[in-house]
């Protein structure tokens, strides 16, 4: 059964460094996505877990055995690449059946699941077409399903829903999940879009500039990221720069220029700098904050709103009908919940490049 163990991997490409030091550790059957700001060097860590990069410094394993000079078709791999390569020869049905075939399986066993995968993508129709007469979203699909279909105990995605419309890329995604759940598959997923990472992974790996960043399950990290940067990058969130003003064992005071926040003592001491975040779901109404509403926005049911506290800009986000009479210009009364509230060192170099995305 695959686990993936990617250790102090580096890869260059000229004087380039697209991966530094890179260690994963991915547990059998688990969904792992790898999220990070473009060129952040997610790809290319997939392609050497492929086997396609195959000149780089460190070790990759799968199932505990050394896969650095595994040729590629032996590594038992399904995957699913951003520049679809479907065999422009073969139909829909020949692509997604081709691994089974190649694999001398039994012609019903072939069938069946060729089948299977094809009416879980919703391609049943399309079984004589070939990729040229597809649109990217069903190559995608197309895609998917032979990676499916190929038998692979470990997956390897690479944006595989990206080009689907939101309503099928968000029911796939369950589908995607339940499949190799019930397959008891390992699935190592690159996405851009958060909200695809959160709905559809048991775990979250953030990069950023060829590292990790950090790893954690999806609410964890979206709730108690270790880094600032996790906080800025996954979601949204209410980031205040200040000073500790008092400190005591339990609380601190954050002085953020003109407001004073209170929040959880986690070692920090009178003076220090610190950094404190807040995500706009977890501002509370009704407290003693005075707040001007500057923009207000629908998101589904939740409205977004913009508030501005004495020049500090806050962003909270509350149910429609709970805020459904509150209009720009108007004024409201809002608490940053202490407990809520998480409080980072300042970062080393500056705040500024800790949380630049390249
Ligand atoms: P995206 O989210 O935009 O797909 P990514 O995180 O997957 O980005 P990679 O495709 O892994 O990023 O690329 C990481 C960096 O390495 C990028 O700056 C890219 O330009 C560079 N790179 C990737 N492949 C090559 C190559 N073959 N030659 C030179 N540079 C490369």
């Amino acid at each position: 059964m695959p686990s993936v163990k990617v250790e102090s991997v580096t890869k260059r490409f000229g004087g380039f460094t697209a991966l530094e030091k890179v260690s994963i550790n991915i547990e059998d059957r688990e969904y792992v996505s790898i999220i990070g700001p473009s060129g952040c060097g997610k790809t290319t860590l997939l392609r050497i877990i492929a086997g396609i990069i195959r000149d780089y410094e460190g070790h990759v394993y799968v199932d505990g055995r050394l896969f650095d000079s595994e040729p590629l078709e032996k590594r038992g791999i399904g995957y699913v690449f951003q520049n679809i390569a479907l065999f422009p020869n073969m139909n829909v049905g020949g692509n997604v059946s081709y691994s089974p075939r190649a694999k001398g399986l039994d012609k019903s066993v072939v069938r069946t699941t060729t089948i299977e995968m094809l009416e879980l993508m919703k391609l049943t129709e399309r079984y004589y077409d070939y990729p040229r007469s597809l649109s990217g979203g069903m190559q995608q699909k197309t895609a998917l399903a032979r990676a499916l279909a190929s038998n692979a105990r470990l997956l390897l995605l690479d944006e595989p829903l990206s080009l689907l419309d939101l309503k099928v890329r968000t029911e796939l995604r369950y589908e995607l999940r339940r499949i190799v759940k019930d397959l008891g598959l390992t699935a190592i997923h690159v996405t851009h879009d958060q909200e695809e990472a959160m709905a559809i992974s048991d775990r979250i790996i953030v990069m950023r500039r060829a590292r990790v960043v950090e790893d954690g399950t999806p609410l964890d990290l979206y709730l108690h990221p270790k880094r600032i940067f996790t906080a800025y990058f996954l979601g949204e969130s209410n980031i205040f720069e200040g000073n500790v003003a008092e400190a005591d064992e339990d609380t601190v005071s954050i002085d953020v220029g003109s407001l004073l926040i209170k929040a959880r003592n986690t070692g920090f001491q009178t003076g220090e700098r610190v950094v404190a975040m807040l995500r706009p779901e977890l501002v509370e109404l009704g407290g003693d904050i005075n707040a001007r509403v500057l923009k207000k926005t629908i998101e589904g049911l939740f409205s977004r709103i913009i508030l501005d506290v004495n020049g500090i800009k806050i962003i909270i986000k509350q149910p429609y009908s709970i805020v459904s009479g509150i209009g720009e210009g108007s004024y409201v009364k809002i608490r940053l919940p202490e407990k809520h509230i998480l409080v980072y060192k300042y970062p080393g170099r500056d705040l500024y490049s800790e949380l630049s995305l390249y």
